[in-house]
């Protein structure tokens, strides 16, 4: 599988939806742990680069600078 890069800004479709019903996470902080936070109730949650890459479906949307 190729290396997927991605950007503060980034919408992306989780494998598992969120309690609140929404699968759709945004990308706000990128590192060794990412920031993300729900589109569907605003939830934040920090998680390991490893363990988000795993669970991440899909990109959904993409800032346009970050094409
Ligand atoms: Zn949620």
């Amino acid at each position: 599988m190729a290396f997927v890069r991605y950007y503060v800004g980034d919408v992306v479709k989780m494998k598992k939806s969120h309690p609140c019903g929404s699968d759709e996470w945004e990308v706000k902080r990128i590192g060794t742990d990412f920031l993300i936070v729900c589109s569907g109730c605003g939830h934040q949650l920090l998680m390991p680069r490893p363990k988000f890459e795993k669970a991440v479906k899909k990109i959904v949307s993409r800032l346009p600078e970050n094409e």
